[in-house]
């Protein structure tokens, strides 16, 4: 016997619709690329984001075709979310911080139709727009007046004049929940990046669940910063919880150096901000040099790397601020797990507490999640076993998108190469990651990429890249180097051939030259060994 209750398909549509509705005039405020700070709200973003869906329709835009953006957190790219998800084109948010030879490969590899950017970006368009093959109208995000002349780039409109010529009366598409609704590429691994594909239903299912008291906390009466970027896994998915609550939003664009984020918390009153911690501690030096305090800020969610434990108690001690250790990842949409506190950690001592919060959390409902060893045997879950944590749930990736390999499920269950702890209450703990990727600014180093870099000069022999812990970037990549026999290859003369071949984050800070690189049985690098080699070795300037 089935339910007798209505039915209806689960759409990021129906989001925008019920913010427009019933919190038409809560505020979403950007500071722009200009510098200047915007101010829009619910009722007037929907009605661009119609104006969006009414120019995709007029350009004949297919079902799940891609819009991509090259876009920092603003009131245009909000728009763009609900415009081209809502009105069944999926958005591909696309990371500027990427080399341009990936930005192209990424967008043709989407099939991307249409790419919207910021001025910001103008550059990284104009070195791959003869690449992208697909992309057939290029979109800056400004007005009219900001549109740059002579850039070469074809067709290219600004936002206001794309959107201005359409009506702002629009009926969303009634279509499956299961249709993607935005894709994100992540470049964790080897080889070229993978894209996870979002549905409407995980999106909405996460949106959800990522609202509620033990995860974000997301209501009515928050102001909320995002400051991790709308294009890195949807910004948390806090665009989406904030309209399914009617939370007031604020945007701080390209500028999140700690007094521009701290002025914006301040002048909106912001109650909860988001972010990797390296932004955190820009914004802590600030405030400490600045003799600075918050008037309203109650929490802030930091996740993407292990949050410090001196951050947590700055936050804690210094500013009556509560810190969400929280983790997850692109293949997850991003949420997993929040470290949020339960009735018995009432009566434990301070010390004990913060043992707690230093976790990475317990899962949110929706995602389940296991231990394993090396065999695949399930691990206790007692604070101590560690293993392989894998995960399973309505907002996990189940394979990537055009992928050239098999699903990368283990009986149902997505290995998420990080290894980890679970303890009797269900918290867990990120011990090690498995992968050898660098985390440098909340960004992600593939330590291959910079060996191969490295490996084509012809002084090179062998090369092996390793993260060192970074006081402000919390990693850093050092090459370590095998000179070629009769080579004189110097430090600065390696660093000076990275120019122009990775984007200049991604440049290794040192070079250490040594005799050898330990190998493991089948013929490849021990770096676990080649840490311990290098155990005593500082960066330069830390
Ligand atoms: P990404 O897909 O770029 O979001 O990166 C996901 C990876 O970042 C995870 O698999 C973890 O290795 C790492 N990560 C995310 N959040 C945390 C956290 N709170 N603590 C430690 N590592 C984290």
């Amino acid at each position: 016997m089935l339910g007798l209750m209505q039915s209806q398909q689960l759409l990021i549509s129906s989001l925008i619709d019920f913010a427009e509705r019933h919190h038409g005039d809560a505020e979403v405020v950007s500071r722009r690329v200009e510098g200047d700070i915007h101010r829009s709200n619910y009722r007037q973003i929907a009605a661009r984001a119609r104006q969006v869906a009414n120019v995709l329709d007029a350009r004949q835009l297919g079902f799940s075709a891609r819009v991509a953006t090259l876009a920092w957190n603003g009131y245009r790219h909000l728009e763009l979310y609900f415009g081209v998800s809502g009105s069944g084109r999926v958005l591909h948010t696309i990371n500027p911080r990427l080399h341009p030879d990936q930005i192209a490969w990424i967008a043709n590899h989407a099939e991307d139709q249409v790419l919207c950017f910021d001025l910001s970006f103008l550059p990284i368009v104009k070195a791959v727009h003869g690449r992208c093959r697909t992309i057939q109208q290029y979109v800056a995000l400004c007005d009219e007046s900001a549109l740059p002349s002579d850039t070469g780039i074809p067709g290219l409109c600004s936002y206001e004049s794309w959107i201005g010529a359409h009506s702002s009366h629009y009926v969303w598409p009634e279509f499956d929940e299961n249709s993607a609704s935005s894709m994100c590429y992540t470049s964790g691994t080897t080889g070229h990046p993978k894209a996870a594909l979002y549905s409407h239903r995980s999106t909405m299912l996460h949106a959800f669940s990522g609202a509620l008291p033990d995860a974000l906390n997301v209501s009515a009466r928050d102001a909320i910063l995002p400051v991790v970027p709308m294009f890195h896994v949807n910004a948390w998915g806090l665009p989406y919880s904030a309209a399914m609550t009617g939370a007031k939003l604020v945007f701080p664009g390209p500028a999140m150096d700690g007094k521009s984020i701290y002025e914006l918390i301040e002048s909106e009153q912001v109650s909860f901000a988001a972010g990797v911690p390296t932004v955190w501690q820009m914004l802590l030096s600030h405030m400490q040099s600045a003799r600075l305090r918050f008037s309203k800020l109650k929490r802030t969610v930091i996740g993407g790397s292990a949050c410090p434990p001196a951050m947590i108690s700055a936050f804690h001690d210094d500013y009556g601020v509560e810190v969400l250790h929280a983790w997850g990842m692109t293949e997850m949409s991003p949420l997993g797990t929040v470290c949020t506190l339960k009735n018995k950690h009432d009566q434990l001592d301070a010390d004990t507490v913060m043992q707690v919060r230093l976790k990475q959390g317990r899962a949110i409902f929706g995602v389940d999640m296991k231990i394993v060893d090396g065999n695949g045997k399930e691990l206790p879950w007692d604070g101590h076993s560690y293993g392989d944590l894998l995960v399973r749930g309505h907002w996990v990736l189940a394979n990537y998108y055009r992928a050239d390999t098999a699903s990368p499920l283990v009986d149902g269950w997505f290995p998420t190469g990080d290894v980890a702890t679970i303890d009797a209450d269900g918290y867990m703990q990120i011990t090690d990651r498995s992968k050898d990727v660098i985390k440098s600014g909340g960004e992600w180093i593939s330590s291959i990429d910079v060996e191969n870099i490295a490996m084509s000069h012809p002084g090179v022999a062998m090369a092996a890249c390793i993260g060192i812990k970074h006081p402000k970037w919390d990693e850093r990549p050092i090459i370590a180097v095998v000179r070629r026999q009769g080579s004189d290859l110097s430090r600065e003369a390696l660093l000076a051939f990275y120019e122009g071949k990775t984007a200049k984050w991604q440049i290794p800070d040192d070079v250490v030259f040594v005799d050898a690189i330990p190998l493991g049985g089948t013929g490849k690098m021990q770096k676990s060994k080649l840490r311990e080699m290098l155990n005593d070795y500082r960066l330069p300037n830390t």
